[in-house]
């Protein structure tokens, strides 16, 4: 099948972001990502940005509009984590996980209103995480900012739900990814007992429900959580 729709992948150098560029790549949709280090995979346009910066991404959004045309497909979800316990917890690692995580959302997805609006159709979809509704020790950060997603989707859907545009949220669980490999090899192995699928995800299968979520099948679903957890979350 082949697509003339345009996808923007924030983060697609690596990681979920690059399966989730690699997947609509393979489905034929025309692909551009954005990324402070590194290259998409082969197939897209990368476009330097960070999300924490609103030129950099705007310029980078221009780019990528000049080269391919308007964007119908964004995917937010470039972010980072800086896990520690709340008393040890910083403003600057309060701020910084927020801003990037949940404030680069707010910056790729005003700057792409615009042209959905224009074209009438338009697809958001924010890439929070299981924790987000679940809570994580040591994570109060980042939990924040990936709940706050949920929020941020379903203002949206009410917004601009009447003008074919969906916005959704994806929330992995334990994907194999440099993020994840972070951790020590104890609490991966205690991470594991609680997952009923007793395994760690792949960024392949977040990708097969971000693209579904970006195709027509999907049209009258928005304001969702989609889990993609292998269980962990159940009715989180
Ligand atoms: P990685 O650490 O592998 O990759 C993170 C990506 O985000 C990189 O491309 C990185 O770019 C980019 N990024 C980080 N900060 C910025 C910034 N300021 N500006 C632009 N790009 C930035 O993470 P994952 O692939 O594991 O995670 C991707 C998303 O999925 C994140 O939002 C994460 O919270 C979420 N997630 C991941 C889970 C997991 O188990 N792995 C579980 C649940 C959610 P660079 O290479 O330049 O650093």
């Amino acid at each position: 099948m082949s697509h003339e729709r345009v996808v923007l992948v924030t983060g697609g150098n690596r990681g979920i972001g690059r399966a989730i560029a690699e997947r609509f790549v393979s489905e034929g949709y025309t692909v551009a990502v954005t990324a402070r280090s590194g290259e998409g995979p082969e197939g897209t346009l990368t476009v330097r940005a960070d999300v924490t910066d609103a030129t950099s991404l705007d310029a980078a959004y221009t780019e990528v509009e000049q080269q391919l045309g308007p964007v119908g497909v964004v995917v937010a979800n470039a972010g980072i984590t800086k896990d520690t316990l709340l008393l040890r917890m910083t403003e600057e690692d309060f701020d910084s996980v927020v801003s990037t995580n949940l404030g680069g959302a707010f910056r790729v997805v005003k700057r792409a209103a615009k042209g959905m609006l224009r074209a009438k159709w338009g697809r958001v979809i924010l890439i929070s995480s299981v924790v987000g509704l679940y809570g994580s020790a040591g994570q109060i950060n980042y939990s924040s900012s990936k709940s706050a997603l949920v929020g941020f989707a379903r203002s949206l859907t009410r917004e601009l739900g009447s003008r074919g545009i969906t916005a959704n949220v994806v929330a992995p669980g334990f994907i194999e990814t440099d993020m994840t490999a972070a951790l020590p090899e104890d609490t991966q192995a205690e991470y594991k007992k609680n997952i009923p699928a007793a395994r760690f995800g792949a960024a392949d299968e977040v990708a097969a429900a971000v693209v579904w979520l970006a195709s027509d099948d999907a049209a009258y679903i928005s304001g969702a959580v989609i889990p993609v957890d292998g269980g962990l979350g159940m009715g989180h």
